[in-house]
């Protein structure tokens, strides 16, 4: 009941032995010692560990519960969400974008609007307090395979499908077969949440549910990992926070039906995100970890400045102003969501939901640039970057020698250029700024949502007004 400790999660997610494939081969063994897994695993265990060292924060109000299971009823309640999800995204440097209380953030939501699911309220309140009494930790997953996004599913018959579907309905509940993208830290989690995905159109595409992660017939095919064959000195993010991505395979999957909490209403399925504040809460997490993400870069930006010594030049404090800015500008984001937060039908405060989406937005197209920075600064510091052995071996005292910096040791400098490194230019930096612009839609059909939600009128009409023109209606 209540909280895990690092302990407790380890020992969990070895016990459930998921099915994971990498690399053609089928993970045996404890994953927590798989050397694709450990380090994401360990920098797991250590947030469950925080939390029992720093309560006040990391605990709902009555002490009994992990911080992103409380659902939110005051501005007061979400304030104290969002720091507590800082306080863990600084723990692993804003790097995970999956860490625990992203996902939960959405069964937290769904369950303070349980009503929603009209039959199957019983159900998502069910799965909601197992999980927090439990303190699962969730992958999941909200699109259909690529294959071609000119025409919407459904695809072929039971051979051929492609993307998951429910190919039968029995007494126990609903058959799944098919794939689904892209679940990261599949496989490492005690439960699937599944979301409605691509059209909504034919019922049998038509689901929400949750299951764990052992279910029979469930595996995670995960990309090649880039933790392995690293060194916390060679890779100091790649080796802690490589979360893994999984396809999701379901092979006859049973479904049982008190996991089910949608099946076939496209109305449901269509709205599900905005009327239970499901999108606002995942948005509210991500960019309180993108403001923590954007500290550490910060810090790594005007440390490298110091050990090159070019704080002098203006275009350098320009460039570390700009990361400075969009640090700034996302707690401004933030700040205006909490302010704007409301009271939705199920007596949940939702932070305001399309501050939220321009947050993310924002950062889908500063995040490139704030790295990029980085990489402007470091220059060849960058590629000269000797390893760990290296450093153990006979051409030391030369490296020392050479590689000092200003009122920093050789060694110290090529910790902290191996982490910009890491963080902007290793196949780990790479997918940072792919997750960063992807992880919750393009950032074509992002800005394009927002343009449909947000209102003109009022700008509208300080220009008709002072030209005395006839004003068009809110498209
Ligand atoms: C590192 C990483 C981690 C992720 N983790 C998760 C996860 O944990 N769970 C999960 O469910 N998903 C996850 N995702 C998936 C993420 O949600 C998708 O990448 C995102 O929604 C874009 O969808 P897509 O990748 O299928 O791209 P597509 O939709 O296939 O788009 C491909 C290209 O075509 C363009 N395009 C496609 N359709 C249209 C259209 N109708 N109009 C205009 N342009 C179009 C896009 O702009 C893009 O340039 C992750 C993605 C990444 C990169």
């Amino acid at each position: 009941m209540g909280t895990s400790t690092g302990k407790e999660y380890v020992e969990r997610i070895d016990a459930l032995n998921n099915e994971i494939w990498m690399d053609g081969v089928k993970i045996s063994g404890k994953v927590s010692e798989h050397p694709a897994f450990n380090g994401i695993i360990k920098s797991k265990s250590v947030l469950y560990d925080l939390v029992k060292q720093q309560p006040d924060v990391l605990m709902d109000s009555t002490k009994q519960f992990n911080f992103s299971y409380e659902i939110p009823h005051t501005k007061g309640d979400l304030k104290k969400r969002g720091e507590a999800i800082r306080v863990w995204a600084s723990e692993t440097a804003g790097m995970l974008g999956r860490s625990p209380d992203y996902v939960s953030s959405a069964i937290m939501a769904m369950a303070g609007s349980a009503k929603y699911f009209g039959t199957y309220q019983k159900n998502m309140e069910h799965i909601f307090e197992e999980a927090r009494d439990k303190d699962f930790t969730f992958t999941h997953t909200f699109i259909n395979p690529q294959v071609s996004r000119k025409f919407y599913w459904p695809d072929g018959d039971d051979e051929t499908i492609i993307a998951a579907k429910v190919v039968k309905e029995t007494d126990e509940g609903l058959i799944v077969s098919g794939a689904r993208m892209l679940a990261t830290q599949g496989g490492l989690t005690d439960q699937l949440l599944v979301l409605p995905a691509g059209s909504f159109t034919d019922p049998s595409y038509l689901f929400g549910f949750c299951i764990a992660s052992n279910t029979p017939g469930l595996s995670f095919v995960n990309r090649p990992s880039y933790a392995e064959n690293t060194t916390s000195f060679d890779q100091p993010l790649s080796s802690r926070f490589d979360e893994g991505d999984a396809m999701v395979v379901f092979e006859n999957v049973l479904v049982p039906w008190d996991r089910v909490f949608l099946y076939g209403d496209s109305d449901i399925a269509f709205a599900l995100k905005t009327e239970t504040g499901v999108e606002s809460f995942l948005l509210y997490q991500s960019a309180n970890r993108q403001i923590a993400k954007t500290e550490w870069i910060l810090g790594v930006a005007q440390l490298m400045v110091e050990s090159l010594s070019v704080t002098e030049y203006q275009h350098i404090q320009e460039k570390i102003s700009e990361i400075a800015m969009a640090h700034e500008i996302m707690k401004g984001f933030v700040l205006a969501a909490e302010h704007e937060a409301e009271l939705n039908a199920g007596g949940v405060m939702v932070p305001n939901g399309i501050k939220l989406k321009m947050a993310f937005h924002y950062y889908q197209k500063v995040y490139p640039r704030i790295t990029d920075i980085l990489t402007l600064i470091g220059a060849s510091g960058l590629i000269c970057i000797p390893s760990e052995k290296d450093f153990a071996s006979p051409i030391e005292q030369s490296l020392t020698r050479t590689l000092q910096g200003d009122k920093i040791t050789a060694k110290d400098k090529i910790k902290l250029f191996r982490m910009a490194w890491d963080l902007t230019m290793s196949a780990f930096g790479s997918r940072q700024t792919l997750y960063e612009q992807m992880f919750f839609g393009d950032p074509v059909r992002t800005p394009v949502s927002i343009y449909s939600v947000y209102s003109k009128d009022a700008a509208k009409k300080l220009v008709t007004s002072f030209l005395d023109i006839k004003p068009h209606e809110e498209e």
